[in-house]
């Protein structure tokens, strides 16, 4: 099978390797100084140690269980299928509505037969997520079952809700529409569900503040609604549709080359401003390559390698077929890519649109440590009802019992998504690591929490585990093959055979 060819990859081959050099000490460590500085972050320092890659440092002492530092996503999402489970703010990740309208949500799916078990084309997401807005944000119609029916055919249904006891069509009308409130779902308030001012009623958010830098960000070029700022909605559905339909990483690639656009447009913007002003003054003349280098900044601290060449071979690929298993990857990406490239092109940013960056933005969200998990309120809730005292919870039951019944083992299904953190990333691994990512109660949204696992000291590395550290010494080093390293920890050196 003969290589796609990239006309862009040799129109742009010096602007895509600039973009691809890693930046130089001084550049990493002034970033890194300044992303700490606003983020309030002193007690952490970023060093960069010339062929070992970045590191994370105790700059002050920490306690066991001490908070080490939040870290804000750089750009994230959630899951295509974790969709049919969770309703979460398209920014932030904060899970939204009511616990009604989750709990309602998530029965609605399971009456139609999609839950996150459940395989699903795009098409047929995008049209139940659809569904889904009518059901949830206005009075449902009897005929959207109907359509939502015949739309399913061919999908794969859900597994886990055979043993279910569903509760009426009714009962779940009323958990979305707020005709039914939960006894003591008070206690657990969640923001209201803001629209997306797109009108793609794909996104919502928790406040106007994440709706509004959402679509600074990314989204006014990835929403599909009238108000978009794509080239072309169909372009842009039709892209959707591929990735949910393949590997909706394709999804989070596009988010990070739009950022890059957005960024790269408001450096332009500013430029042109200063220039209007003083012209004269100007003796620095910025190139649209200078320009995109900067906007494509963030990024340049996490790429590694393209995708294609670094994706663990699947077990189920003889090492005969590794040749032609990584061009199909090589090959579908490039797939993606076009359909992208069609919704959102710009020229000013076309280096951006070369399959090279592509495979590197792609491998960047494979080869990082990315998880972005959000505990769902909805387990909470019912934690809550199940401690109460015993005669106000025979009471609650008498309304609850039957909902837990019809939600089945899995009542609630965490926020899962994938996400890059810029200060995360930097941290090494190490299979008896000092912190580990860590969700406290308090902790409601998206942001990666590293909390100390034992008293560190001034000075000494922080590390977290990317894998089970509790696998065997082969088991660890297998898992890590992912993250294209071997491991020499401590506990490795050790168990080393
Ligand atoms: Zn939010
Ligand atoms: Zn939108
Ligand atoms: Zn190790």
């Amino acid at each position: 099978m003969a290589a796609t060819l990239c006309p862009i990859e040799e129109k742009w081959s010096g602007a895509i390797a600039s973009l691809l050099r890693p930046p130089p000490p001084l550049q990493v460590q002034e970033y890194f100084d300044q992303l700490l500085f606003d983020r309030n972050c002193s007690s952490i320092k970023v060093k960069q140690e010339n062929d070992f890659g970045k590191g994370v440092y105790a700059d002050g002492d920490f306690e066991e269980g001490e908070l080490i530092l939040k870290d804000p996503i750089l750009v994230g999402m959630q899951h295509s299928s974790n969709k049919f489970d969770c309703l979460v703010c398209s920014f932030c990740f904060r899970f939204i509505g009511s616990i009604e309208l989750q709990i309602g949500r998530k029965l609605y799916f399971q009456s139609i037969g999609v839950s996150a078990n459940g395989g699903c084309d795009g098409e047929t997401f995008s049209a139940v997520s659809k569904d889904c807005y009518d059901a949830g944000f206005s009075h449902m119609e009897e005929d959207s079952h109907l359509r939502t029916h015949e739309n399913l055919e061919n999908c794969a249904s859900s597994s886990s809700s055979k043993d279910n006891i569903p509760v009426p069509k009714e009962v779940v009308d009323s958990l979305m529409n707020g005709g039914l409130v939960l006894p003591y779902s008070t206690e657990f308030p969640l923001p209201s569900a803001i629209s997306c001012p797109g009108g793609c009623k794909e996104a919502f958010y928790c406040s106007k503040s994440c709706a509004e830098d959402d679509w600074k960000l990314s989204h006014s070029l990835l929403c599909t609604g009238e108000r978009s700022k794509s080239l072309s909605r169909e372009a842009l559905s039709k892209f959707i549709q591929h990735a949910n339909g393949t590997n909706d990483i394709f999804l989070l690639a596009a988010k990070a080359i739009c950022f890059t656009i957005s960024r790269y447009r408001k450096l332009k913007e500013d430029y042109l401003k200063e220039q209007e002003k003083c012209p004269s003054a100007n003796a620095l003349d910025r190139s649209d390559l200078s320009l995109l280098l900067e906007a494509w900044k963030p990024i340049s601290f996490g790429h590694k390698g393209r995708w294609w060449d670094c994706i663990a071979l699947p077990d189920d690929v003889d090492s005969s077929d590794e040749a032609s298993f990584r061009m199909e990857i090589r090959e579908l990406a490039n797939t993606s890519l076009q359909l992208l490239k069609a919704a959102i092109f710009d020229k000013e940013c076309e280096p951006l649109f070369s399959l090279e960056i592509y495979g590197h933005i792609i491998g960047m969200f494979e080869l990082n440590n990315l998880d972005l998990i959000v505990a769902s309120p909805v387990e909470d809730y019912f934690l809550y009802i199940d401690d109460l005292p015993e005669l106000k919870k025979k009471e609650a039951e008498i309304i609850t019992r039957p909902i837990l019944d019809a939600l089945g083992d899995d009542y609630s299904v965490c926020c899962e998504g994938t996400a890059f953190f810029p200060l995360q990333s930097c941290m090494n691994h190490s299979c008896c690591p000092n912190a580990k990512a860590f969700k406290r109660e308090k902790d409601k949204d998206g942001q990666a929490t590293i909390i100390a696992l034992r008293p560190i000291g001034k000075g000494e590395e922080v590390t977290i585990s990317y894998i089970d550290e509790d696998l065997t010494y082969e088991e660890r080093q297998a898992s890590l093959v992912d993250y294209g390293f071997e491991c020499k920890c401590s506990k490795c050196l050790e168990e080393q055979p």
